[in-house]
């Protein structure tokens, strides 16, 4: 409506097209950032508007609650990102809107000078923190999905002992190469092929690549349960490739059969 109308509002915006605020992921935002975005905005439509039963705005609402936490436990300002709700034909209200946040953000000044940090450690931080992603949702699941009634209640939805506790006990997946019998069923889920499989090989996760979204954990079989979680203690060393091959107790004892 604001275009239809010929609305003035800044120019120093970059639009990004999506069908529904819920679509907006954390790492979006983080990306958006990493790539030299000074603040970001997303705009929704009106809370129980939706028009559809998921109610993506609520989503896109908590994930803003929550990453504008994250901002602050990195050291960001978190009045850089911004998300507000509005019909479509609330032409007016958008042009205000984006000029307001378009002069914050002018007066904030460039992501991280104003707030003193170093820009190749800030890379590093926002690189750090999108790589966790998916396990800051599998964490966050419950509150993400939650639909809170007023404004009140949005500065308690994350708390800042809740956010500095997530990254301080991050959790690592580890396969115990006692108890694995490389059924396969790990490798064939993890979504960052993070896990080195081979037939008969005992499987290893590659930390490197492991987004920590848990799957392995859940979907080994429960008679071998041989992935772990550590939290708080570093990852033991992967076993090397020379040892991997497991040799199953039938051919032992058929082999020993044979001498
Ligand atoms: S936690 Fe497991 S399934 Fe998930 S990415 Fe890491 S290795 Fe793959
Ligand atoms: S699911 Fe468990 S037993 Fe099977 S390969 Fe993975 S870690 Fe090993």
């Amino acid at each position: 409506m604001a275009g239809v109308s010929r609305l003035q509002y800044t120019t120093e915006m970059r639009l990004v097209r999506v069908m529904c605020s819920g679509r907006v992921d954390l790492e979006f935002v983080l990306r958006s950032f990493s790539n030299g975005m000074d603040g970001v905005f997303i705009g929704g439509c009106r809370l129980n508007e939706c028009n559809y039963i998921t109610h993506g705005n609520y989503h896109a609402l908590n994930m803003v609650l929550l990453c504008r936490k994250i901002m602050e436990h990195i050291g960001l300002n978190p009045e850089r990102l911004r998300i507000e709700f509005m019909s479509s034909a609330e032409g007016i209200r958008f042009a205000e809107v984006m000029s307001e946040f378009g002069n914050k953000v002018k007066e904030l000044g460039p992501l991280g000078k104003r707030e003193g940090i170093d820009q190749n450690e800030l890379k590093s931080k926002l690189a750090e923190i999108t790589k966790l992603v998916p396990y800051i949702k599998v964490m966050e699941n419950e509150k993400l999905a939650s639909r809170l009634q007023s404004p009140e209640e949005y500065d308690k939805l994350f708390t800042k002992d809740e956010i500095d506790k997530l990254f301080s006990e991050v959790i690592s997946y580890y396969i115990d190469p006692e108890k694995c019998q490389a059924c396969i069923t790990c490798a064939k889920r993890c979504p960052a092929e993070a896990i080195i499989s081979a037939k008969n090989q005992i499987h290893v996760i590659d930390q490197g690549k492991c987004i920590k979204c848990g799957t392995c954990f859940e979907v080994c079989p429960p008679k071998f349960r041989a992935v772990t979680k550590i939290s708080g203690e570093p990852v033991p060393p992967p076993l090397p490739e020379e040892k991997r091959t497991i040799v199953r107790k039938g051919k032992q004892k058929a082999e020993r059969d044979k001498e």
